[in-house]
């Protein structure tokens, strides 16, 4: 079997430690598991409701930012208007053998260099062999045989390039790996299966070659039927952002709450994509919730925005303690169709740089197409010009499980303390799910009871834990692994003076406190 890598099992760990203390387990697990889907267990669904709360609080007490809680089912026509029924698809390709399946861009993005290369030289051989007229010589079945049909084709000037390129050093990276995919194989599915026929592409899973289907397009949507009938015309989709409950609402937002453009609407809520590759835990599921923002301004301010939006929402993740060499910030460079700027945030995860938040200038696509799918007017009233005009869309769309993942990531560390290994996860007491343990030094001379009283007040505000189970050491373990920040030590000078110390996880120090004061200590310290 193949050893992991490093990462891998940096990953594994984390997995392994989620699935143990009751951060996150596989979906329908007594079933085998369901592919894509997660549960949050007692401690995950504290960290993660801790983070959608810090996330809420960020943008609404602004005052410029009201929240929203629209459906996850919406008309049908809603997703023709954004354009999700007609593009949001990724070109798919089936093992007729194994049955995986497999996104194009991702088989070019794993494949190795060397086979890369072969196809690259196979594309350029035969391109040569055409135009010195031999390929009359070629073999029917051939799987360039039908070359001459590409003569005015812009995609072999660029093989050349990159043959030539490579021939001169160039290394092959994810950029122009996307590049193959996309110009050649995406673009020209028959291409794809004539090197496929050619056996120069094997099945990730299987091994097997000549086995792959064309690429074709695969909605990432969720059908289902609203109503009691089974047909098309009843067929609707689980959303897959929460984006466009937040654009259909626009009007009804800004009349109610009586917000002028300049505004945002902000909404947390789950999203479903019929992902292809779901692997790496939580980072790409099918079943997913996001924090998604749309500020409305005007047309002229709104490459300003984009660039307060990209400041403050970068902020806000080094805010909860994630540090800057962990960060990057990436402009696309190829723009959907509906954007006039656009990059994503990335996370340094154990398998490498990945977005956890995109921030986007939409333009006034997504209002003016609701114009006009619904026939209705979203338009705003400028009190200078006294015009009327469709708003601007500046869009902050972060992912909570995958912002999730990425705290976890962040904050597991193991290190050797006084000889003795520890896992600690250091995450912002904020997002902790546990806040505080209270933990008596020994269980005897009213110890407990103390101890016990503590946290029943402290878990009034506060998530809290007794434990007086093992030595005070592995208390202090088992706290560190799950990230509680605080532990509280009832000892014999409690019973003499009525303190206490409190233990702090990253550092391990400790201070002694009036236990009248643990309470308020504790707050300043928890507290945005
Ligand atoms: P990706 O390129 O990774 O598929 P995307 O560009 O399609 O993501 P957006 O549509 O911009 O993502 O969604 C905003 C955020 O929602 C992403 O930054 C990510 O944090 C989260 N997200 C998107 N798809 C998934 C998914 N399948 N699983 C978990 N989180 C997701």
């Amino acid at each position: 079997m193949a050893q992991s890598t490093p990462s891998q099992q940096l990953l594994e760990k984390i997995v392994s430690l989620a699935k143990r203390r009751g951060f996150v387990f596989q979906s329908s697990e007594i079933y085998g598991g369901l592919n894509g889907c997660w549960d949050y267990g007692p401690l995950g669904v504290e960290m993660l409701r801790n983070l959608k709360e810090a996330w809420w609080r960020a943008m609404t007490k602004r005052g410029d930012i009201e929240g929203l809680d629209a459906s996850i089912l919406m008309h049908p026509r809603v997703w023709e208007a954004s354009g999700h029924v007609q593009n949001f698809s990724d070109p798919m390709v089936d093992c007729r053998e194994c049955k995986s399946r497999y996104r194009v861009d991702h088989l070019f993005a794993e494949m190795s260099e060397k086979k890369l290369k072969g196809i690259i030289n196979t594309l350029y051989s035969a391109l040569e062999a055409w135009e010195k007229g031999t390929i009359s010589s070629l073999q029917e079945d051939d799987p360039f045989s039908l070359l001459p049909d590409y003569e005015v084709n812009p995609y072999f000037v660029s093989i050349v390039v990159i043959k030539n390129a490579l021939d001169g050093g160039l290394k092959i990276d994810d950029d122009l790996r996307d590049q193959l995919a996309a110009n050649f194989f995406i673009a020209q599915p028959d291409l794809f299966t004539r090197v496929v026929e050619s056996g120069l592409i094997a099945c990730p899973n299987c091994g097997r070659t000549k086995t792959l289907t064309a690429p074709r397009n695969f909605n990432l949507m969720f059908e289902t039927y609203i109503g009691p009938v089974k047909d098309a015309a009843n067929a609707i989709y689980l959303r897959p952002e929460t984006a466009q409950g937040i654009f259909v609402n626009f009007l009804n937002v800004m009349q109610s709450s009586r917000q002028k453009v300049p505004f945002g609407i902000c909404q947390i809520g789950k999203s479903f994509r019929n992902e292809i590759n779901t692997k790496n835990f939580l980072f790409r599921t099918r079943e997913f919730e996001q924090m998604e923002m749309q500020f409305f301004c005007k047309a002229g301010s709104d490459d300003s925005y984009f660039e307060q939006w990209r400041e403050t929402r970068w902020n806000w993740w080094r805010s909860l303690g994630m540090p800057e060499n962990k960060l990057r910030f990436r402009p696309h460079e190829k723009l959907a169709h509906y954007a006039k700027a656009a990059g994503d945030i990335e996370f340094e995860f154990p398998f490498g740089f990945g977005e956890i938040e995109g921030i986007h200038n939409r333009t006034d696509f997504d209002l003016t197409r609701h114009q006009e799918f619904s026939g209705k007017s979203l338009q705003v009233h400028d009190e200078e010009t006294k015009e009327k005009y469709t708003p601007y869309v500046v869009e902050t769309a972060a992912g909570a499980s995958r912002g999730f993942m990425a705290f976890l990531c962040n904050g597991y560390e193991e290190e050797t303390v006084n000889g003795e290994q520890r896992v600690v996860l250091r995450l912002h007491p904020f997002l902790a799910p546990v806040k505080v343990a209270v933990l008596p030094l020994v269980n005897k001379d009213g110890m407990p009871e103390l101890a016990q009283k503590l946290e029943h007040d402290l878990r009034q505000s506060m998530k809290s834990f007794y434990d007086d189970s093992g030595a005070v050491g592995r208390r202090y373990r088992r706290m560190d692994e799950i990230g509680t920040p605080f532990a509280v030590t009832i000892d014999s000078d409690t019973l003499q003076d009525h303190t206490v110390t409190i233990r702090e996880r990253d550092s391990m120090q400790q201070v002694r406190v009036a236990m009248g004061q643990v309470k308020q200590y504790l707050s300043e310290r928890i507290l945005m």
